[in-house]
């Protein structure tokens, strides 16, 4: 099934929407059994593909595929692999995306990278991409069979000059060929609904898709938002702080993140990106919460 088709407007009419689920290479070998495991606990809500994260600078890369490969021949599901330029030259992009075709990778996220730890500015490698738009460029000149996600932000990219910069910039990519906009995680719906309306007055006709992470502790997302720099609601936070217990925290923010869900439902998303963390507990919590 072709990217495009599982966000369509046909589809979303007759009630159902993509779903899909981002996890992240574990470890090492020895874990894979485990996240195998949430894998199938997530297997009731029918998602539509999962994807697997791509580590800076590549140092995931078997590990990536080692999770793909197994969600392929223990599932028989629909994958996309996270693939960033950080650190690769065209050359090596090409292996990786052989390998990756090789066991059946459907989709991918195509993605500039992070500049690597310790560094404030992404460098292009020498005989690499510069940015995501030529790895789009790239993917839909060598590898037309695949589909093509790739990254948006409701709270605009933190390198970007400004938010019409940034959308010049996305454009850029859906312009070279991409399918879908993944965007990273917000927990203001109104940041999303800006976006999106921003996307559709520049011309932008592809799926835009929400990705959702549900906060189960207050320490671990506030570590992960200014990361992001996705901005964290004062009455959240007041209101994950008023307890330090684990399930307090993580009452509170799958409360929050179904009742984020249930509002980006109801304003006609044609679907939903789930980032779980490896763990099946706090999405389907909030899956079921919404009915799904
Ligand atoms: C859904 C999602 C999944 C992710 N998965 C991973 C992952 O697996 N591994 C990982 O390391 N990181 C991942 N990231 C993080 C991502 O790599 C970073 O946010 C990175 O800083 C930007 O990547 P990008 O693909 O959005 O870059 P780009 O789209 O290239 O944008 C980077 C910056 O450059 C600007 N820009 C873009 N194109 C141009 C151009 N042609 N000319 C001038 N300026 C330009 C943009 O405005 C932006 O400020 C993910 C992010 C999201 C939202």
């Amino acid at each position: 099934m072709k990217l495009k088709d599982f966000f369509s407007p046909e589809r979303l009419q007759s009630g159902t929407r993509g779903l899909s689920f981002e996890l992240f290479p574990p470890k090492n070998e020895e874990l894979l059994p485990n996240l195998m495991n949430t894998v199938e606990e997530l297997q009731r809500f029918s998602p539509d593909f999962f994807t697997c994260t791509y580590g800076a600078g590549g140092s995931t890369r078997d590990r990536t595929l080692g999770v793909l490969g197994a969600l392929k021949t223990q599932h028989n599901l629909r994958i996309a692999s996270h693939l960033t330029c950080v650190g690769s030259t065209v050359e090596q992009l090409r292996s990786y995306l052989d390998e990756a075709t090789a066991i059946g990778v459907d989709y991918i996220v195509a993605l500039r990278g992070d500049p690597p730890k310790g560094e404030t500015e992404f460098k292009q490698t020498e005989g690499g991409l510069r940015y995501a738009n030529d790895l789009v460029s790239m993917l839909r000149r060598e590898y037309p069979g695949l589909g093509i996600l790739v990254a948006g932000y409701p709270e605009v990219h933190q390198e970007a000059p400004s938010a019409e910069v940034d959308l010049e910039n996305l454009k850029r990519k859906v312009d070279s060929g991409a399918d879908a906009i993944v965007t990273q995680l917000f927990y203001n719906n109104e940041d999303f609904y800006r976006f999106r309306d921003r996307c559709e007055a520049i011309g932008i006709k592809i799926p835009v898709i929400p990705g959702i992470l549900p906060v189960i502790s207050l320490p671990s997302i506030q570590r992960i938002a200014s990361m992001c720099k996705a901005a964290l609601p004062q009455d959240f936070v007041d209101a994950l702080s008023q307890s330090d217990q684990v399930d307090w925290q993580f009452q509170v923010g799958t409360d929050f993140a179904a009742n984020q869900v249930a509002d980006l439902l109801k304003s006609g998303i044609p679907g939903i990106h789930f980032y779980v963390l490896n763990s099946s507990k706090a999405t389907s919590k909030v899956l079921d919460a919404v009915g799904w």
